[in-house]
Order: C-alpha cells, then structure tokens, then sequence
C-alpha cells in the first residue's frame, strides 16, 4: 500500500476522537474534590503511547496537571499553547434525563457533565497533538498542550498556580481555550463568538458595624437592620455603564443579523445614557441579565455572616459578594462605585481577585480561526467577544499570552447553548464535535505552519 493510501481518514480520527471523549466523561472530576489525577493518567496513557514527552505536575494530592509538548523550529513564532481544564462542576444526577457520568449518546447526543465545559476541547487538544506527531509533520513553532485542573473554583491548584510558580511551562505566543467557537443563531444568521475578553473577580466582604444588645430590647443600632437597608440599596442601584471596544462590537454584530428593531437597540444600547433605559426594556430576564454583566461592573452578595444566637443582637454582620469588573475597571474603582452607594457606614474588605483581561483579535491567529469556521460553515461569521465569568485565560492573559476562547462546536438551533453550561442534562451534538474537531484540528496545524490537503483522507499539503 502506499503511503498515500495509509493516510488515515477523517472518519476513523473522529470516531476514535468520540471514543476516547467518552472515556474522559466517565472520570468523575466533580470539583471539589476534582480529583484530576485519573483523568491526567489517561491523557499521558495516549501521550506515552504515541512516544510523546509530558510532565504531571501535582500542586496537591489528587490535583494533577499535564503539560506535554511538541518541539517546532519557532519560524512561525512563539509556541501554540492548547489548554483545558479537566475539572468539572458538580451535577445533581436526580436531575438529569441520562446519568451525568455515564457518557450516554441519546438522540444524537453525547450526555454528560463536562461534555462542553469542557473535556471536548481536552480531547480536541490531544487529537491535534497526537495527529501531528503520527504525521512527522514539520511544526514551525512549539505546540504545548495542557490540562489542568481546579479551573471551577477560582484555578488556584491549576493554571493560576502554573503561571505563578512555573510560567515556563505554559508560556506562549497564542493560547486556544475556552468559551467560544460555538454557534450562535442570531436571527437567520449563524455567527460564532469567540472569547477575547473576559471580566475580573473580586471577592468582598462588606462589614456592617453595631451596638450588641439583648433580642428582647430591639434598638436602632442593630448591625443586621442596617446591612439589609445598604445591601437594598446597592441591589437597586446599577454601577455606571461601562463601555468596551468588544462588547459594542459584538452587540453591533448580533444587531446587524438580527435586523429590524434589534439593529437600531443593540447600536443605541452602546450610548451610556441610553444603555440602561434601552436594558430595562428587553423583551427577556436573560437578555437583560446578560446585556447587564456586558455593561457594567457588578455586585452579588450571596453570603450572610450574622449573629449565632436567635436572642442576642451581634455586634457586626457581614455578606460576601461576588464582584465582577469590566476590562478597563480597577479594583479601586469597583470599591469606589460601590462607596458612592453605601457611603462610608461599612468596611470593605477584599478576600480575593483576579484582574480583567483583554486580548488583539486583530491577530494571524484570529484569521486563521475566520478562514476555518468559513471553510466549514459557510456563510458564518466570526465575531470576537467578552465572557462575563472568568476561565484559565485570565491567567495567561499575566504572562502576555494572547489567549482566546475557541472550542468549537457546531450546535443546532433547537438546544440553547449558554443553558447548558453548568446546568442541567449537559451535552454535546455527536456531529458538532466531529466538526469542531476537525476544524480546530485545521487552525491548530495552519497556525503551526502545517498544511493538510481537504479531502477525507489526512495529507500533508
Ligand atoms: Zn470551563
């Protein structure tokens, strides 16, 4: 046979690819514990067997990350890094319609937590890896892959650690990670985000000062009275508006396909004096949840800390809130929209942060990205935009990396994307998969200097 002929198939890649994907699915990395380790041992399992070099780094017991890499000769630049978190948020299997950890296919689908969020792009990641070493292919730049753990609670034994203790593992030119590469059907127009900017976090607690007493003898200096009037005020009062380059383009996109009314309210939303009169009076809660988090920086308090005793009035009481900050916002001037609100009557103390990131969408990268969704979906538009929550690409985004969300999965119009992160019945199109691969595995090669001839059959060009 000749060599030609031993090229393997699209078809075999993406069904081995499927099979491998449902293995990962069946680890159960619920985090906490997160308990990476067995899903890191299967990934350097294929790694060893394909003769590829990789280091697991455990940052605690259970809590393992697997970086590998494949050597380039760098004239295409700095290293490629793919990267995937392997943790998983916990699923209330009661819940769901299949089992969480079973890796069902049912009507088409692959069911199970972690099926976009996101063992995909883990074994996508891997695929390209593996690919590339079996076809010798000459790669003009590094390629890194990694999988990390403890994304889902705040990085701290994953990536973030990574880069604080050991950048040089993870040190890149280009990151693919996390959230975007997904359809998006805005009116009959299919668009694809992909993630180049993500908000910041900053963890609160608002202390509100007062007299103990006993409950017997209610007195106006009761610290729990006077927190529930601040924290009201604060939830009905919005922060400014804050406008950002990604955001009004986006918006100004997802208008554009939409037409009609949507165009002219998705332009005007953009002007800060129309943003929160135009908000008030989107047709959906979502929408105006969403279009929100877009636009400005924003407070949740989701914990109380008070007394203890049901017949003693404490001295203080305190709630934890979750803060998000725009790009372009500080941590200074969170605290300072949230003063001009409650005024000086509580302590503001910060637990924890993580700072906003952006990255250039005006990249060869990126239009590597537009020239594959192009070539496989026709007719799609690519559209750079910003996560309101916060993945590992915060973390690179330190180091200078230019890391965008890029996990691409074809996804049909009936099943609502963004209500299946986290949520509940998590799951992923077979042949969405099967496209995202092998689109990602087109940018992944490209971007390596690599060519691959269309057709079924995977050749070098
Ligand atoms: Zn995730």
């Amino acid at each position: 046979m000749s060599a030609a002929a031993m090229a393997p198939t699209w078809t075999a890649i993406q069904a081995e690819a499927l099979d491998r994907f449902r293995q990962l699915l069946r680890i159960d990395t619920t985090n906490p514990p997160g308990n990476e380790i067995e899903a890191v041992r299967f990934v350097a399992e294929l790694l060893k067997a394909h003769g590829i070099e990789y280091e697991i780094i455990e940052t605690a017991p259970g809590r393992a990350n697997l970086i590998a890499r494949l050597k380039g000769t760098g004239k295409a630049g700095g290293p490629l890094l793919l990267s995937s978190h392997l943790d998983v948020v916990p699923a209330d299997a009661e819940t769901w319609t299949c089992p969480p950890f079973a890796a069902e296919i049912r009507d088409g689908f692959v069911w199970g937590r972690g099926a976009i969020d996101m063992k995909h792009m883990s074994i996508y990641g891997l695929t390209a890896m593996l690919l590339l070493k079996q076809l010798g292919a000459p790669l003009q730049r590094d390629l890194i892959l990694a999988a990390v753990a403890d994304e889902e609670a705040g990085c701290d034994f994953g990536m973030r650690w990574l880069v604080e203790n050991r950048p040089e593992l993870v040190r890149a030119e280009y990151a693919l990670n996390e959230v975007g590469g997904f359809t998006l059907h805005a009116g009959q127009r299919r668009l694809y985000p992909v993630q180049v900017a993500e908000k910041g976090f900053v963890w609160v607690r608002m202390t509100m000062r007062g007299r103990a007493g006993h409950g017997s003898m209610p007195h106006k200096d009761n610290p729990v009275v006077k927190l529930a009037s601040v924290l009201n005020k604060l939830a009905n009062t919005r922060l400014p508006v804050r406008p950002t380059a990604v955001v009004d383009n986006f918006l100004k996109k997802v208008g554009q396909s939409m037409g009609g009314l949507a165009s002219f309210a998705l332009a005007g939303v953009r002007f800060a004096p129309l943003t929160d009169l135009l908000i008030d009076r989107l047709p959906d809660q979502e929408q105006r949840n969403v279009f929100n988090a877009c636009l400005h920086n924003t407070v949740c308090p989701t914990v109380f800390e008070g007394g203890g005793k049901i017949n003693v009035i404490p001295g203080s009481a305190s709630v934890l809130m979750d803060c998000r900050t725009i790009p372009g916002a500080s941590e200074a001037d969170l605290i300072a929209e949230i003063r001009a609100i409650v005024g000086d009557s509580v302590d503001l103390e910060i637990l924890k942060s993580g700072p906003p990131a952006v990255v250039d969408p005006d990249t060869p990268l990126f239009r590597t990205i537009e020239s594959a969704i192009r070539r496989h979906d026709p007719g799609a538009e690519v559209v750079p935009y910003m996560v309101v929550g916060f993945t590992d690409s915060k973390w690179l985004a330190q180091l200078g990396v230019t890391a965008y969300g890029f996990a691409p999965i074809r996804w049909p119009r009936e099943v609502k994307f963004s209500e299946l992160f986290h949520g509940r019945d998590e799951r992923i199109p077979v042949e969405g998969f099967q496209w995202g691969l092998r689109t990602f595995f087109e940018v992944v090669a490209e971007t390596c200097g690599v060519s691959v001839q269309p057709g079924e059959r995977v050749r070098l060009g």
